[in-house]
């Protein structure tokens, strides 16, 4: 069962098979796991944390209780809505992905930050290998279900369309990559209730320690960015990854999420994060943006999602730009006033705001 998206924003991979274009589908399905947990824990729902050390937060299946009755649910009594579909020890994925895309080529990303700092370090770090690459066009996701399982195809067309809305497909989406257009979308709400139609709570209860992301703190601004202020950024730019494909593009430079994130605007340290820090401190920016300093607890993914800049169509003048995040939601307003400094005439198109969402979602 086949669905295909348009890609807005390229998605970043380790490893495009170099031949044929085919993706390694590691990194979609991480990312399609991802958002159904937010979204089951949105709805109340239970969703195990598969990372985790401790085994009593990872689910597992039962083979002793399935031994007895040999009644699949027997074995499945503890398991998660999540799991079920994605599995875990002992239960197999219920699907397989093949993915691939029309064009893919070598990793190349422009930059503000200069060469030697620290931030282009560890960019170059993540992307200057020889297998990165950045995949674009149409994005074809071919789905093959275990023999019975054919009718969850529906929660993977709702996530797919609650994703192409509300975020991202891709490894890295904190910088940028991975959005996409579907055309055949099911409405936010319509997403929503086929996931929560499909949530099976584990017995007995389980109650997860710690904080996760859930669709209950997700806000979203979507934003146009007129081409004067998207290109007036560009001064001078330094280039991490493949310089021959970076020459074919060079006239045409635009910001990155990166350097939104980080660097813009002028030439001093600016950018989202650092204006957050000017205003909360070190620790509640790590909190919110994400660090790799520290020891390995106190590294902590971002919780806020910056796209690059992208054309809805290549008709537009305009250009768009997705910020999103799983914080606390009163952020937009400080953030929208942050990017009005990096972009002057930005409007902010769509703002969405999750606890809405399910409020409206539960009353039709
Ligand atoms: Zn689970």
């Amino acid at each position: 069962m086949k669905i295909i998206l348009q890609t807005l924003t390229p998605i970043w991979t380790g490893g495009v098979d170099q031949t044929s274009d085919r993706l390694h589908e590691t990194g979609l399905i991480g990312s399609l796991r991802w958002w159904y947990e937010a979204l089951v824990r949105g709805l109340d729902g239970y969703a195990c944390d598969p990372t985790s050390d401790d085994p009593e937060q990872r689910c597992q299946f039962d083979v002793k209780a399935y031994g007895k009755t040999k009644n699949i649910e027997d074995g499945l009594k503890g398991v998660c809505s999540v799991c079920r579909l994605f599995g875990c020890t002992g239960w197999r994925r219920r699907f397989d992905l093949r993915a691939s895309t029309t064009r893919s080529e070598p990793f190349w990303l422009a930059t503000r930050d200069q060469q030697g700092k620290f931030n282009h370090w560890w960019l170059s770090q993540i992307y200057e290998t020889e297998k990165s690459r950045l995949a674009f066009g149409e994005l074809m996701l071919e789905f093959t279900w275990m023999r019975g399982y054919e009718n969850q195809h529906e929660i993977m067309e709702a996530l797919l369309s609650l994703i192409s809305q509300l975020g991202s497909i891709s490894p890295k989406p904190q910088y940028g990559f991975g959005l996409v257009y579907n055309e055949g979308s099911l409405s936010t709400i319509e997403g929503l209730s086929i996931v929560r139609k499909n949530i099976i709570e584990p017995e007995p209860k389980k109650i997860l320690a710690g904080v996760y992301p859930s669709l209950r703190d997700y806000w979203l601004l979507q934003c146009t960015i007129p081409e004067q202020d998207a290109k007036s950024q560009f001064a001078t730019s330094n280039v991490v990854g493949d310089m021959q494909t970076f020459q074919k593009y060079r006239g045409q430079l635009l910001p990155v999420s990166f350097d939104i994130r980080y660097k813009l605007p002028g030439s001093s340290d600016l950018g989202l994060r650092q204006s957050y820090r000017s205003k909360h401190g070190k620790m509640p920016t790590r909190q919110v943006f994400g660090t790799l300093h520290g020891n390995e607890e106190d590294k902590h993914a971002s919780s806020v999602f910056v796209s690059h800049l992208y054309k809805k169509s290549k008709d537009e003048a305009d250009y768009q730009l997705r910020v999103w995040g799983f914080t606390r939601t009163d952020m937009t307003s400080e953030i929208a006033a942050s990017l009005k400094s990096i972009f002057p005439h930005i409007s902010v198109e769509q703002k969405i705001i999750g606890a809405e969402l399910l409020g409206r979602e539960v009353s039709i």
